[in-house]
């Protein structure tokens, strides 16, 4: 078991996924940051691993992705499928293909010498007044209280600091992901196929190639009742299309943040700010989030390295532009979410889909 070295740090961040990792490494040009992860490290999150060119961008200044995590086919297109009516469009929306646990690791050597890791310990409530935060952590099943000028929740869809600031519980998707073996390589595109015959709780399935096993994912809605069997028969219908699909060798499951309204971004509240989907911030429309936690965790990161009684007005300052784009892409939710705009996302012309696609 590992305890903090310290009693007091300039900056807590609860979270050592992208947004955690970029918040820390700019809070600590001020000092000690201690960053709490409830789970062992490295960890293995569950995710597609498709890293967007905003996401590129946003790493650009902290060094290059490394070749060593990068999954083949390197690059994959968007092509969004109509199942039912056979209609398919390829986009020009292009990512980068990463193994995620190999990318989550990276990120966390990034941090400099002044920033403590501590795995398997979880933030369960804090209190916080003009001068202070003193958060309550539990280190591997030993309780402990640890102060800090401020504190950054970037603990993801489930956040405790989120539910801590805000009583109001944000619902989750569910989501499963199946690695399936395959007979010889599948097309080299990241396949969103939506289906009418998998019920209403169902979003939408993608197919991604990783290397010697595809990826097969799908979305559901909040409380969908046994999501394992829908999964299922997704599987099994995607199969008889794609005949290269073969054995399951290994299924996860995860909650991803169920965006509503432009209300469920929440910058943070006194000392305690809050940085990627603990924040809300991630596209309503796409449910890419590795841009935006990277983004708002570095954003976060530079409010912490300033004045501490001023942080949170310089994170909204710094995220402005952000909540700015998620404000517009909820504009198109009802309506792509709808089935007349499912049944009319088939007449639109591949070049036009590109161009949607780009900005959701
Ligand atoms: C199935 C799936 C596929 C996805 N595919 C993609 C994709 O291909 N591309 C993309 O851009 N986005 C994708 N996303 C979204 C993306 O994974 C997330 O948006 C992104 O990881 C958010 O980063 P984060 O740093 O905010 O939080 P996370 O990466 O979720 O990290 C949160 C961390 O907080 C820790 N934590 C939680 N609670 C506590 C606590 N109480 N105390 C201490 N630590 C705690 C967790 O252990 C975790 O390590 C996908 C999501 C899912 C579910």
């Amino acid at each position: 078991m590992t305890l903090p070295e310290n009693e007091h740090y300039a900056t807590i961040v609860v979270g050592s996924g992208p947004a955690g990792v970029l918040a820390a490494l700019h809070a600590a040009e001020r000092g000690s940051v201690l960053i709490v992860d409830a789970s062992s490290l490295p960890r293995d999150k569950s995710c597609g691993g498709m890293l967007h060119h905003l996401s590129l961008e946003t790493l650009r200044p902290y060094g290059e992705v490394p070749e060593s995590i990068i999954s083949m086919p390197r690059t994959v297109n968007f092509r969004y499928h109509d199942w039912d009516r056979g209609i398919r469009k390829v986009t020009t929306l292009e990512f980068l293909n990463v193994s995620r646990a190999g990318f989550d690791e990276w990120m966390l050597g990034l941090l400099p010498a002044n920033v403590e890791v501590v795995a398997k310990a979880s933030l369960t409530g804090f209190v916080q007044d003009d001068e202070r935060v003193t958060a309550s952590i539990d280190f591997d099943g030993n309780p402990a209280e640890i102060t800090a000028d401020l504190l950054i929740g970037c603990d993801g869809a489930r956040s405790q600091v989120r539910r801590t600031l805000d009583i109001r519980d944000s619902a989750s998707y569910v989501t499963l992901q199946d690695f399936v073996t395959i007979s010889s390589p599948i097309e080299p595109y990241f396949d969103c196929i939506y289906m009418r015959g998998i019920g209403d709780e169902f979003g939408y399935a993608y197919v991604v190639p990783k290397g010697d096993v595809a990826l097969i994912g799908s979305v559901f809605y909040p409380h969908t009742k046994r999501p394992w069997e829908k999964q299922d028969r997704v599987v099994s219908l995607l199969r008889e299309r794609i005949p290269q699909l073969g054995e399951k060798v290994h299924r996860e499951s995860a909650a991803a943040l169920y965006l509503r309204s432009p209300d469920d971004m929440l910058p943070g509240h006194g000392r305690v700010l809050l940085a990627g989907e603990a924040g809300g911030f991630m596209s309503p429309s796409s449910g890419e989030g590795i841009s935006y936690a990277l983004r708002t965790g570095r954003d976060a990161g530079l409010a912490a390295a300033g004045d501490p009684a001023a942080a949170l007005d310089r994170y909204l300052e710094l995220t402005g532009p952000i909540r700015a784009d998620i404000r517009r892409r909820f504009r198109w939710l009802p309506f792509m979410e709808s089935r007349a705009g499912k049944y009319l996302a088939g007449f639109v012309p591949a070049p036009i889909i590109s161009r949607v696609t780009q900005g959701l």
